[in-house]
């Protein structure tokens, strides 16, 4: 270590903060310089790309410049980095010896408040989880850039889906005693992608967590926030609290005006008060919302597109158009967390119908809205001490704003609530808006170290020393003129640099001409330069009214902030109130472009749609989409009898997976409050949505996509109830066909008795054969139309089974060389010989029919049927097996025979209806 220059008192600082914060990258302010020292060096260079250098031999270092640092930081985030920036904390002109430094802020994943760090249109929930048994866990969240703040207990298997909803950024959980990653833990952060970090235990302690928001929230006890002070679910809330003080309540540069004026810069280390904003925890309660699980929010393409991860393509994407930053966040969270009751579903529809019969009133709103600037990061980024002057700007304009949204929203009952919400704003923020706006130029500078936030006129001290540098100009002229004419010295020049300062320059050639009183101040190559007492004081008093200009600024511009801080509350609630303005408006627009149609929405468990259409390739396709019918749980719609559960064949790419997501993203959709993609449609309540749809990215998870397929299907056996909505693509597909067909039988046998609303789109032909022996099950096929030995696609959803897999064609179709298609047709023929010969195949071929006469392939189809259904128990015989005869009275035996008999009536309406109307 003796080439590590330990000895020099800023690296002795260094290796203070390194030790005090491991598990961080320090970026050391230096001059003009964030470095890095030793491993943090190289790692910058790798993930920076920024050049090594060594300062003293041995000790790599790199450098970031510190105007440039956000940029470097979010880089350094999104590399999975925590970085703890240490800044100097004094003025470095007035240091005696080292500079004083200390550690600013520390940025972590789930702690980002400044502009450049975030995604405008996703939140960053900072979450914590704490395991209250095997069976439970509670689990915290808070939105530092806004000050939101929420904790839940849940099922164990539930904190993956919430915290994947969440769109959680990093995980706090309690440190083993080893120091390993507990399992559990590690499990969410690798199906959820957030960044883990270990907390103390103490700071996971309930009673710990109950004393620490007492304290935060200045509260005697919790009660008032729904709380028992012992509830062990608080533990995690704690640990949050701790965490944001740790990281965010540090000192403040020297260079960030807002910092609290205190004589003493060390008493705000770990203010009380630091986080105003933050909001005292709510109880987040799952069934306030309908659940939709990871998987579903994945393979429903919600949020993004399953195979390149974007929001163009998924259902976010459909619904672009808010005008505003938090409209885009309240869109996201409005489609991940849709509502489960009828009353509040209804309020949204009825602002969405508002706007959609009166197209001026959406463009005024919209254009309203236009101008509100993200006030609710603002706000928190003012809270925790980190607002830019454009910040401040924005925040003006954005407050000014609330007298036009209140004014179009005057006397319009639809919208009365939200009239309300912001009339009570109006008087507060508008007083802020002037104040800023009076204060504030247009076009603020990006830092205040240079001044020019402040409009002339507005203060007279700043006005003074500004007037005293502007006018120095004329000064220095005026003095030039008059020591020329003095001396008799030409040429003579008066000029000014920012090393040397204020200066009088004669050439070489008149160097001895200078009086004597001039005192030399510096040589050059062809001119010497000199000072005089006048020009000294004039310096003195130039330079003095420039740094009292900045620091004026920066105490006005600290003035402001604390105006602004003051008005949080009214801040926070006019962002709430434009966030779900704009998403009511973006619904609207979208409603009005797609032709869409507000959903009745019915407590009873149907899900009847006419005409519906899938969102994504509605827009997409336009005219060329097919719209289709869907109709479970209805007596009202023909061809279905009711039933609850509608089997779907037909061949691939016909357009079975795209019916089912349309059918469970129409549901969705009604339960946001937004119309939807069809002619009409009643969607019945739904608790929950799941879906079981082959998707190919889970290899990354290690398991097998069969065990995949199987977790998912479990979960839906376990979960699903007579309110849930399932839709199961190709099920059993993973496995050996009879193992699969084995298994998708079953599973359609358990979910008939379950009596979800299900959509079972299978390429199994045999399971169409359930419609005629269970109620409650239908069958729908995809239509096709043979065409000179080519098929075409007519996307119609209609009545009946399938006949045909036409698995040969479409492998035709996606491009597969001739050779191997006419191999296939041939080992198709060959198959189809041997199996009319001989006893059925110990395992059909799933695309059986493809090469032979229409005949045959039906004789093996009905063979095919045969070979599962005789080993299949029929539900009335066994019914019938299971009666103990002996034991029965004659009237009871007449009651069971009749039972029987009605039982299988019931599957012969069902299946009779669906035979009748089959094309
Ligand atoms: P399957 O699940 O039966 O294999 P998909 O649902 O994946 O078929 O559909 C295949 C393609 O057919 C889709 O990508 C889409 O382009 C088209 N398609 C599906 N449904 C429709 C429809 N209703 N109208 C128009 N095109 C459709």
């Amino acid at each position: 270590m003796a080439s590590e220059p330990r000895h020099t008192p800023a690296m002795r600082q260094y290796h203070r903060f390194k030790e005090q914060h491991p598990g961080c990258v320090l970026f050391f302010r230096m001059g003009d310089f964030y470095e890095m020292f030793h491993d943090d060096a190289q790692l910058a260079h790798k993930v920076l790309g920024v050049a090594l250098t060594q300062r003293t031999e041995g000790v790599p270092m790199a450098g970031v410049p510190y105007h440039a640092v956000e940029n470097y930081l979010r880089r350094m985030i999104e590399a999975g980095h925590r970085v703890a920036v240490c800044d100097q904390v004094e003025d470095a002109a007035q240091a005696k010896g080292v500079v004083e430094r200390d550690v600013t802020r520390v940025v972590t994943p789930g702690t980002l408040t400044d502009e450049a760090l975030l995604d405008e249109g996703r939140e960053n929930p900072l979450a914590a989880i704490a395991f209250l048994g095997e069976q439970e866990v509670a689990l915290a969240w808070a939105e530092l850039s806004t000050g939101d703040f929420q904790l839940a207990r849940l099922d164990a298997d539930a904190a993956r889906d919430e915290l994947a909803r969440l769109g959680a950024t990093e995980l706090l959980y309690c440190e083993t005693a080893t120091g390993d990653v507990p399992p559990r833990v590690a499990a969410l952060a690798a199906a959820t992608g957030c960044a883990m970090t270990a907390r103390p235990a103490w700071q996971m302690r309930a009673d710990e967590a109950a004393e620490v928001l007492r304290r935060q929230f200045g509260v005697a006890h919790l009660a008032g926030f729904g709380f028992d002070d012992d509830d062990p679910a608080l533990a995690p809330a704690g640990a949050i609290v701790h965490y944001l003080l740790e990281t965010q309540a540090t000192r403040r540069a020297f260079d960030n005006p807002d910092a609290p004026a205190t004589a003493d810069p060390k008493s705000e280390i770990r203010n009380p008060k630091s986080l105003p904003h933050l909001r005292p925890p709510r109880r987040f309660t799952r069934s306030a919302h309908l659940v939709i699980d990871q998987t579903s929010l994945r393979s429903l393409e919600v949020e993004r597109t399953l195979r390149s991860g974007n929001i163009e393509g998924s259902l976010l994407g459909v619904f672009r158009g808010c005008m505003t930053a938090m409209g885009k966040r309240r869109l996201r969270q409005w489609l991940c967390y849709p509502l489960s009751e009828r009353e509040a579903i209804e309020r949204r529809q009825r602002v969405v119908e508002a706007l959609v019969g009166d197209s001026r009133f959406l463009d005024e709103l919209r254009a309203a809205l236009d101008g509100v600037q993200d006030v609710q990061r603002i706000a928190g980024r003012l809270a925790v001490r980190r607002a830019l002057p454009r910040d401040l700007v924005a925040l003006g304009r954005s407050a000014g704003q609330v007298g036009a949204v209140e004014h179009l929203l005057a006397e319009r009952p639809s919208v009365v609530g939200y009239h309300e919400r912001a009339a009570k704003l109006v008087e507060a923020l508008d007083k802020l808006a002037g104040r800023i706006g009076e204060a504030c130029v247009d076009d603020p500078p990006a830092h205040l170290r240079d001044g020019g936030l402040i409009r002339d006129g507005y203060d007279a001290e700043l006005d003074e020393s500004r007037g005293l540098q502007q006018d120095s100009h004329a000064w220095l002229a005026r003095y030039q003129k008059q020591l020329a004419e003095a001396t008799g010295i030409s040429p003579l020049k008066v000029g000014y640099n920012r090393v040397f300062g204020y200066y009088i320059e004669l050439t070489a050639t008149n160097r001895a001409k200078a009086p004597a009183d001039w005192t030399r101040k510096q040589t050059l190559k062809n001119a010497e330069r000199y000072i005089t007492a006048e020009l000294k004081d004039y310096e003195q008093k130039v330079l003095s009214a420039e740094t009292r200009g900045v620091a004026r600024e920066q105490a006005l511009f600290a003035g402001l902030c604390e105006l602004a801080r003051q008005q949080s509350e009214a801040l926070h609630a006019f962002g709430e109130l434009v966030a779900e303005l704009d998403v009511l408006a973006c619904f609207a627009r979208r409603a009005v472009r797609g032709r869409y149609v507000k959903p009745a929405v019915v407590d009873e468990p149907v899900l009847d749609v006419r005409g519906g259409r899938h969102p994504v390739l509605d827009e997409m396709l336009g005219d060329r989409f097919v719209p289709n019918d869907v109709a479970l749980g209805t007596e009202a719609a023909e061809g279905t009898g009711g039933a609850s559960l509608a089997l779907i064949t037909g061949p691939n790419m016909a357009g079975k997976s795209t019916y089912i997501r349309q059918a469970a993203l129409i549901t969705l959709l009604a339960h946001t409050g937004s119309f939807v993609p069809a002619d009409a449609a009643t969607v019945g309540l739904c608790d929950r949505i799941f879906t079981r749809i082959g998707a190919a990215d889970e290899l990354h998870t290690g398991q097998s996509t069969f065990m995949v397929e199987m977790t998912e299907t479990a979960n839906i056996c376990h979960h699903a109830t007579e309110r849930s909505l399932v839709i199961l693509d190709e099920i059993g597909r993973g496995t050996s066909t009879l193992d699969g067909l084995a298994l998708a039988w079953a599973l359609a046998e358990q979910l008939a008795a379950q009596r979800p609303r299900c959509l079972f789109a299978t390429h199994y032909h045999e399971l169409t054969a359930l419609a005629e022996r269970l109620p409650g099950i239908v069958n729908l096929n995809v239509t096709v139309r043979e065409w000179q030995d080519q098929i075409v696609f007519l996307h119609r959803i209609v009545p009946g089974a399938a006949d045909r897999s036409y698995g040969i064609h479409v492998a035709k179709l996606a491009g597969l060389p001739a050779s191997v298609v006419a191999r296939a047709d041939e080992l198709l023929s060959q198959l189809a010989v041997s199996h009319e010969q001989a006893p059925p195949p110990p395992s059909p071929p799933t695309v059986a029919g493809e090469a032979d006469n229409g005949e045959a392939h039906k004789q093996r189809q009905r063979e095919q049927m045969s070979l599962f259904t005789e080993y299949v128990p029929h539900p009335v015989v066994e019914e019938l097996r299971g009666i103990d005869i002996n034991s029965l009275t004659p009237l009871q035996a007449f009651d069971a025979l009749r039972r029987l008999r009605e039982r299988v009536e019931g599957m012969g309406k069902v299946a009779g209806k669906v035979a009748g109307e089959a094309v």
